[in-house]
């Protein structure tokens, strides 16, 4: 199959195969790692060896804190304003897509939060202006979603914040292109896209902001807790961040996140390269600035002739394409695991169907 599934999505063969082979006995061992006391010495090198690799493709200075967290992305919505918004303070929210919407309204069920910059008004089809952000004396942080998802559009460019704490979103786009990261004093992501299966979340996390976390609310809410004890406070998602880790070993032998990189822009420019070829009869989303190199997002003239092509698609083992049901339309998520072969494979496809029914 090639796999454009949104999330939880296409995983490496490589990392398959070599879980697969690790399934019932760990590291040759008698047991499962599934099987094994996240107080094992074992399970706490593999956290302590995934934590390390991660900061090294991503090139983290020592102050970041990388911790693996459950709940998925949408708990960090929550727990973000629980941490870092005090009586008295302002959150700050760039509004570019639905994800982003979502952690405003928890941060507003948690205290005062307002939109920085918003893109709603126009459907999202366009990212906010973030030139020049309005930010008083008395905020708290900065939060944006760097790639969204549902929409298809992607922030080349990191805002300037004037040093008000940057807290970024990328579970859609982690891993997947150099960035400068110390702009940000916290990003997070839910593993499923780019660098795991569902079940963990990765948060990185600015030693000056870990510091600041509230004291008020249940330890197991509190980001230092996961700092103090290594993200062994309890129970983590072992089997998860297991896969993680053989994500990372993956994403190193292909040369990291510079190969990540190179490759996206590969294959997004080859699915673009169609759309915009083909005279209107594919129709992106997103205006061309703004458009993701993760998830290529389009329309066709009507929703019978959408359907057609995903069911084209299905035939030939090409998957995953139908948009988001707020939506509609198509979308290809091409992370890192889609090869360029997928890409070709559907390319191919939308050139001959619309030969066909064009
Ligand atoms: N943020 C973004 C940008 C996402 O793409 C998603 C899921 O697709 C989420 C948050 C929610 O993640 P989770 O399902 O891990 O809570």
């Amino acid at each position: 199959n090639y796999n454009f599934n949104p999330g939880p999505a296409a995983l490496p063969l490589e990392v398959l195969e070599e879980a697969q082979r690790q399934f019932i006995a760990y590291g040759g061992g008698g047991m499962s790692i599934m099987e094994m006391s996240h107080r094992s010495p074992a399970v706490e090198r593999m956290v302590e060896e995934t934590g390390q690799l991660f900061k090294k493709l991503l090139g983290l200075p020592d102050a970041y804190r990388v911790l693996f967290m459950g709940g998925g992305a949408s708990m960090q919505f929550g727990l973000i304003p629980m941490n870092f918004l005090k009586e008295g303070q302002t959150a700050h929210y760039i509004l570019s897509g639905s994800f982003s919407d979502k952690a405003y309204s928890e941060a507003r069920a948690v205290g005062n939060a307002v939109a920085a910059a918003s893109s709603k008004d126009s459907k999202w089809r366009v990212l906010p202006d973030t030139a020049s952000l309005l930010l008083g004396s008395n905020a708290a942080y900065v939060h944006m979603t760097t790639n969204n998802t549902i929409e298809g559009s992607q922030f080349k460019h990191i805002p300037d914040t004037n040093g008000v704490p940057l807290i970024g979103d990328m579970t859609s786009d982690i891993m997947s292109r150099k960035m400068d990261f110390s702009k940000f004093a916290m990003f997070y992501a839910g593993a499923q896209k780019n660098i795991g299966p569902a079940g963990v979340t990765v948060a990185a996390v600015h030693e000056n902001l870990l510091a600041d976390c509230s004291e008020r609310i249940p330890t197991i809410m509190k980001y230092s807790t996961y700092a103090d004890n290594d993200s062994l406070y309890n129970t983590p998602p072992v089997h998860s961040l297991y896969m993680t880790k053989l994500v990372l070993e993956w994403t190193e032998r292909q040369g990291g996140i510079a190969a990540m990189e190179q490759s996206s822009e590969e294959k997004a420019a080859l699915l673009y390269g169609v759309i915009d070829a083909s005279d209107g009869f594919y129709q992106g989303i997103i205006g061309q600035p703004y458009r993701s190199n993760m998830n290529v997002t389009w329309r066709m003239r009507d929703e019978a002739l959408e359907k057609q092509l995903i069911a084209a698609a299905e035939e030939r083992g090409i998957v995953g394409l139908a948009g988001h049901r707020s939506v509609g339309g198509l979308r290809a998520s091409i992370y890192n695991a889609v090869p360029l072969e997928a890409c070709e494979a559907l390319a191919d496809l939308m050139i001959e169907f619309q030969r066909v029914r064009g």
